[in-house]
């Protein structure tokens, strides 16, 4: 990466406690480069206006920004039409919307639908809630060993009564990257839709989610240099057709009355009920903007060599446990140090202005099924250097054991 890249994210200029900073918590959310930030300030300085309600000029120059938003977005994925390209406040919220507006519909008491066990709680509760009320089974594919999925193990576990699968393009607490693909290829020869929460991919490797086989896409704005509470779900556009929106309002319909008719809008209008994100939105096209400029070839080289040195810097560390057996490409990795708490670790790097994640990831069923209360995670972009890694890794050799096992559960709440 160009070493003017540094430069372009205002926040990296500061010490923490004394250091210089070393911000290692990318996959928690990244920071934003200037040209983000100016992207989101022109906006309110020049064009703010709500969209698609009013004729007059501004509204129209609003309206303008947002569609082309979404049409950076589109390109971006290579989703076939913009209209595949729904905004909402993240990750979360995408998954949420799938499952409450298209899952619901087709599931019903007996029926399956099959996750990862490796998921976030993003990814896992929104399906856990629909097959509680439905009578539906959750169908967890288990993990092996090193806490890595297959392909196989994926489909074997899908039956005739499978309604939907949903599962991670990369894991949130072990980088892994998962065979989206072939999982893919299995859903779809089933007849299955499939659901990718691309939170932990989009800004770490080019994602085309025609070649990937998705019919749905989710991730988050904020974790791809973006601004906060803007997200995206992509969906395949007969899929989209047969979806309910989660919220009813202002801004999805065409034709309403008090009691008879009521005429909605098309997607992805349909699902953006209310004032949407539009800043965010602006903001979103310019992180895109930016992360295109870069290259995705380039951007996910430079983060898989970050990551790849920081495990063996680990690995070559006495006592020092690092999660997975895959060679870590996904742009972060998780560890820990026996003998310290997550917690200790987590606090003595802060103290040297090493930023990292500790706890359980929202993932507390996967982390709960490596046997340990937690791990301390590592999580790169593009203006991470090998020298912040060897920073890293220099300070874990030296964290002292504090007064927290590996075995003591009392802090875990805290990390949620
Ligand atoms: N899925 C994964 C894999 C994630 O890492 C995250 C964020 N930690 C989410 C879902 C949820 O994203 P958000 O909080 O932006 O909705």
């Amino acid at each position: 990466m160009t070493s003017d890249v540094r430069d372009h994210f205002p926040v990296l200029a500061q010490q923490v406690e004394g250091h210089a900073l070393a911000y290692l918590d990318n996959a928690a959310t990244t920071q934003k480069p200037r040209q983000v930030l100016d992207a989101v300030v022109r906006y309110y300085s020049e064009s703010n206006a709500n969209v698609g309600r009013s004729v007059h000029a501004m509204s129209m120059r609003a309206t303008d920004a947002y569609e082309a938003a979404r049409e950076t977005v589109r390109a971006f994925v290579n989703a076939a039409d913009a209209a595949e390209i729904v905004f909402t406040k993240g990750t979360t919220e995408s998954v949420n919307l799938v499952a409450e507006g298209f899952a619901a519909q087709m599931v019903s008491a007996g029926d399956e639908i099959v996750v990862s066990g490796m998921e976030h709680h993003s990814n896992l509760l929104p399906w856990r809630r629909l097959c509680e009320r439905k009578g539906a089974v959750l169908r967890v594919v288990p993990t092996d060993a090193d806490g890595e999925l297959s392909a196989e193990a994926f489909a074997g576990h899908l039956t005739p009564r499978t309604r939907f699968a949903a599962v991670a393009h990369v894991s949130n607490v072990q980088g892994t990257v998962n065979p989206v693909r072939e999982i893919a290829a299995a859903t779809r020869a089933r007849g299955v839709p499939l659901l990718v929460d691309g939170a932990q991919a989009v800004a770490h490797r080019p994602v085309d989610v025609q070649a990937l086989g998705a019919d749905f896409y989710c991730f988050s704005g904020h974790k791809m240099y973006g601004p906060m509470g803007i997200g995206v779900l992509y969906g395949r556009a007969e899929l989209l057709e047969r979806m309910d929106p989660l919220l009813v309002g202002g801004g999805m319909v065409k034709e309403v009355t008090v009691e008879g008719p009521l005429a909605v809008a098309k997607a992805p209008t349909l699902f953006e009920g209310g004032t949407p994100n539009i800043a965010g939105a602006v903001g979103l096209a310019a992180a895109v903007e930016y992360l295109s400029a870069l290259g995705m070839d380039r951007v996910r080289d430079h983060d898989a060599e970050l990551t790849a040195r920081a495990a063996a810097g680990l690995r070559a560390l006495d006592g020092v446990r690092v999660f997975g057996a895959q060679q870590p490409s996904g742009g972060l990795i998780s560890f820990g140090v026996d003998g310290l708490h997550p917690y200790d670790v987590g606090n003595h790097l802060s103290a040297h202005g090493v930023m990292v994640r500790t706890g359980v990831h929202c993932a507390m069923p996967f982390v709960d099924s490596l046997g340990v209360v937690g791990t301390v995670r590592a999580s790169f972009g593009v203006y991470n250097t090998p020298e912040e890694v060897d920073r890293l890794v220099e300070r874990v050799a030296t964290a002292e054991k504090g007064f927290w096992s590996n075995e003591h559960p009392t802090q875990r709440f805290l990390s949620l």
